[in-house]
């Protein structure tokens, strides 16, 4: 069985997952990517070639279906440090 790297004690499961993926200014979101994933703290691990592919969709600008997300901007509020 393979642990986590990142908190180093959960076990990693083979999982189908939603990736939302940033590329540039664009957001993608794959659907059914194969990853391990940690049942502890949730890292998600890809293996190179997964990694590849969705590097290429990204690339491609590959769709099925264009979604819509809500935009929100928070009204202005002091700074977090203040
Ligand atoms: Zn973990």
């Amino acid at each position: 069985m393979e642990t986590c790297y990142f908190c180093r004690k959960g076990i990693l499961e083979d999982k189908r997952v939603t990736v939302d993926f940033r590329w540039g200014s664009k957001l993608i979101v794959i659907e059914e990517v194969p990853a391990k994933v940690c049942n502890e703290c949730g890292e998600r691990y890809y293996s190179a070639e997964i990694s590849r592919e969705m590097d290429k969709i990204a690339i491609e600008g590959k769709r099925e279906k264009v979604i819509e997300v809500p935009l929100v901007r928070l009204p202005t509020m002091p700074s977090a440090a203040a």
